[in-house]
């Protein structure tokens, strides 16, 4: 999820490598290392926490020798954001190293296999089993074939489950950097006689702009000679690279025009890695090893308190509906600056739950140590490995967004989502609220909500623009929803508020007719979230109503924008404009349904001439109270 940069060519490696990671600092990291090999003392590896400047301090200290290497920025997922845990990682020899971005999702089994036959670990992190894949790939065949790196390359990533784009070198096979990609994204860069490899096109957008992007199932062996691709099975395929023309500035949104708007893009990968080992597809069950409560004690817990700000607090909303209603565990929601000032009733058998994209957010962790004063144990849900709230928690959920840059929240929102609802999941499994049957059944539903969202990304973003030139003028704006759709509507208003500056409030739909109604006239664009999950007869009844309110912001010239599940042709004929997403449980349906808002308000503030990313008076991570 963060930086890659590799290079086999006749300039000075060290230089190459820094320079490239440098250019990837943007996307935020929290430790660096680098391996380079090819010279007489072998293999060496330098690795530091924190920032870059630690890990160019130490080879200024110690300089390595060596004609190719590796280098890696990290944003831990798996482990602590120390030394140890920053790679590249070496197996048990030292004679190969790997660096990887993403998740592998059954190292736990891998790990105990590779145990079992003598291999020692060193490190927390996920990422290590790869390189004692390899090795053992090696030990395997030693007797009966000579294997190549790519050969024990290929055969390892094919027993990897989860999403990885990863660079190897070994001493023992010189001249040779491999790569290999499933999920997150990597390119290989062509020169004149050099050949690169990178996680994002930054890191070496100065040296070249010839670009093959490795496609999910490629395997790239970079030599001096040249580049050879093949899929997993070794056969030959053929990747031309591209010129690409993009300006460093474009290179670094990926070509979008905001980060905000390549991060509403980057969702279904958001969705995909927070579910990542945590769900089986075949039993249903959610298993969630970093949370440290026992099954007894998630039993015996009374009550969740749940304390966040902002669009996190929006997500604590939404997580309200999702325990109450599948782990039957009655939920309370604070905003975290107002939480000490209650003198919240709490004890050792309640549960704390605190939910920041940062986990420095200064509110939040004042609710946490009031939570802790009163001996409640606190769970923290949290985009940063390591952060503040994750050192206090008991337990921690990680939502694996990767590094979030716009200031206004997005892909961390709809992960946090994710990651509330397989934790609503998991506090029902062990409290026995919820069937085996009906636990698979929403695991296969929430599958297919990545694929969903790229859909909704696909048709929505058009018709978004276009509603966009039509009321980017307003001055106000309503945001309305029922039930579990009501943080959603929140969340639509707050990124309206935070990127455009238009007023804009989120109502629950049944409260308007006690006043808000009042406001409705010809100006006012009234954004209503009126989707159904069909098979759900409590979902549909909701909806019914939802149209009723809507009939009366209607018939007083209100200006309706429905967002609404595809096939629903009533409220087309009702309203003036629909945005239509497809359909989901009823509690998956805020994953999707948030996706156009946040484009409704991104293409609203374009339209203003807003600065989207950096909006006027806002921090992307608020440490002070
Ligand atoms: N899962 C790996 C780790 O925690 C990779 C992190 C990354 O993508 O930077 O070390």
């Amino acid at each position: 999820m963060c930086g890659i940069v590799g290079y086999i060519g006749p300039k000075p490696v060290v230089p190459v490598i820094l320079e490239g990671l440098r250019r990837l600092e943007y996307r935020g990291y929290d430790s660096a290392g680098i391996a380079l090999a090819g010279s007489a003392s072998g293999l060496t590896v330098h690795r530091a926490s924190g920032k870059l400047r630690n890990l160019e301090a130490l080879v200024a200290d110690k300089p390595m020798a060596g004609n190719y290497g590796i280098g890696h920025t990290r944003w831990a997922t798996h482990g602590r954001p120390t030394e140890e845990n920053a790679h590249p990682h070496r197996d048990c020899t030292g004679s190969l190293v790997v660096v990887h971005n993403g998740i592998v999702e059954n190292y736990l089994a891998l790990k105990k296999e590779l145990v079992a036959v003598g291999h020692i670990f060193v490190t927390e992190t996920d990422t290590e089993i790869i390189a004692h894949l390899i090795e053992q790939e090696f030990l395997d065949a030693k007797s009966v074939e000579q294997l190549s790196l790519e050969e024990a390359v290929r055969r390892s990533v094919r027993k990897l489950k989860g999403a990885f784009a990863i660079g190897v070198l070994s001493a023992d096979d010189p001249s040779k950097l491999v790569a290999a990609r499933s999920g997150p994204p990597a390119v290989i860069g062509f020169g004149k006689d050099e050949y690169f490899l990178a996680s994002d096109i930054p890191g070496i957008l100065h040296h070249t702009r010839d670009i093959v992007y490795l496609q999910d199932g490629d395997i790239a062996v970079l030599t001096t000679s040249g580049v050879v691709f093949t899929d997993f099975d070794g056969n030959t395929i053929s990747r031309l690279p591209q010129h690409i023309q993009w300006d460093p500035i474009q290179a670094e949104k990926e070509g979008y025009r905001h980060f905000m708007l390549k991060e509403i893009h980057e969702q279904p990968r958001a969705i995909r890695d927070t579910m990542l080992g945590r769900v089986s597809l075949t039993t249903g069950k959610v298993e969630l090893p970093d949370l440290k409560l026992t099954v007894d004690e998630l039993r015996r817990a009374q009550r969740v308190a749940i304390a966040s700000c902002g669009t996190s607090w929006h997500a604590g909303l939404a997580a309200k509906f999702m325990i109450e209603r599948l782990a039957r565990l009655p939920v309370e929601v604070d905003y975290a600056s107002e939480f000490r000032y209650r003198d919240p009733i709490l004890g050792a058998t309640d549960m704390g739950l605190l939910i920041s994209q940062s986990g420095e957010t200064a509110d939040t962790i004042a609710a946490q140590l009031e939570m802790i004063s009163k001996s409640t144990p606190t769970l923290a849900i949290c985009n940063v490995v390591g952060a503040a709230i994750t050192r206090k928690a008991f337990g921690t959920i990680t939502t694996n967004a990767g590094p979030e840059i716009g200031v206004a929240s997005t892909k961390a929102f709809t992960a946090q989502l994710t990651a509330l609802f397989i934790l609503a999941l998991y506090l029902a499994q062990c409290r026995d609220t919820i069937t085996q049957e009906e636990s698979l059944k929403l695991v296969t539903e929430l599958d297919k909500l990545p694929a969903k969202a790229r859909e909704v990304l696909r048709s929505t973003a058009p018709v978004c623009q276009e509603l966009a030139k039509i009321f980017s003028n307003a001055r106000d704006f309503l945001f309305l929803g029922r039930g579990i759709h009501y943080p959603i509507a929140l969340e639509g208003a707050l990124k309206l508020k935070e990127i455009s500056y238009i007023h804009a409030e989120g109502y629950p739909a049944g409260e308007m007719k006690h006043g808000p109604n009042a406001l409705i006239d010809e100006n006012l664009p009234v954004v209503c979230i009126a989707t159904r999950d069909e098979n759900n007869p409590d979902s549909v009844l909701k909806y019914e109503k939802t149209l009723s309110n809507l009939q009366e912001v209607t018939a007083r010239n209100g200006r309706v924008i429905a967002i609404a599940c595809e096939g629903d042709t009533e409220i087309s004929r009702l309203v003036e404009h629909t945005i239509y997403i497809p359909s989901a449980p009823e509690l998956l349906l805020p994953i999707l349904e948030v996706i156009p808002l946040q484009l409704l308000a991104y293409s609203i503030a374009v339209e203003r001439g807003c600065d989207v990313d950096q909006p006027r008076n806002l921090a992307k991570s608020v440490t002070v109270e």
